[in-house]
């Protein structure tokens, strides 16, 4: 177990969106103490029901290309036009430093950064949809989205679940309680390396 003395490692999860990785995040963070999610800063609106601060850092596009310019981000991507999102240096220092491990939410190509940074200190976690049908059908259950925005989720993720090969573990997101089941063992596994 990690404590103040020992760095916290990292667990990411990448995935399409609609993919469930939100659904598994919470549900890991909800059975494992010592883990803290980290918080990433983004320019897209706030949803409903959505917290600054605990969701996302909400902020405008000229806000976020501030934090650019200044260095503040370990990765950062345009996932969608006009939609930055970014994982902040200061997050990661801090629940890395209080002993916690991380916890990331990050779409696939700023997932594969952070694992290429942080090496065996972090494990990459893909969450694969049974097929980009059922993706569709889950974002348009989820309701979050208009058309237009669901349209683009979908038609970006045949090129992401190209890229799944290149993580440490596929979690194949169909049946859910085993997808949380395998969630949780492979993330106990790695913590107990
Ligand atoms: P992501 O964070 O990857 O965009 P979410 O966790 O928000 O995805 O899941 C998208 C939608 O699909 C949500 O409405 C969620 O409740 C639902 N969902 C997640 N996993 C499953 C599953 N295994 N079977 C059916 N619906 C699911
Ligand atoms: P959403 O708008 O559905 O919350 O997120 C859209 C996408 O942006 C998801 O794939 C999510 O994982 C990704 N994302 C969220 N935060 C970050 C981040 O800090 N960096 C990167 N690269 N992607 C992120």
């Amino acid at each position: 177990m990690a404590n103040a003395a020992t760095k916290g490692k990292l667990i990411i999860f990448s995935a399409p969106s609609g993919a469930g990785k939100t659904t598994l995040v919470r549900y890991l963070m909800s059975a494992m103490d010592n883990l803290e999610f980290s918080v990433s800063a983004c320019s897209r609106k706030k949803r409903p029901g959505e917290v600054d601060g605990k969701d996302y850092y909400f902020m405008t596009v000229d806000e976020f290309k501030e934090k650019i310019k200044n260095g503040e981000f370990i990765e950062w991507e345009e996932v969608y036009k006009d939609h930055f999102y970014g994982t902040l240096r200061s997050e990661v220092d801090r629940i890395r430093n209080s002993g916690r491990h991380v916890v990331f939410d990050v779409d696939v190509k700023g997932g594969l950064n952070i694992k290429k940074i942080f090496g065996h200190d972090a494990l990459a976690i893909f969450v694969k949809p049974p097929s980009v049908g059922t993706l569709k059908e889950r974002l348009t259950r989820r309701a979050t989205d208009d058309d237009r925005e669901i349209a683009t989720r979908v038609a970006k993720a045949e090129r992401e679940l190209s890229f799944a090969d290149k993580f440490d573990v596929i979690i194949v997101n169909d049946d859910l309680e085993k997808a949380k089941r395998k969630t949780l063992k492979v993330v106990k596994d790695f913590l107990k390396k």
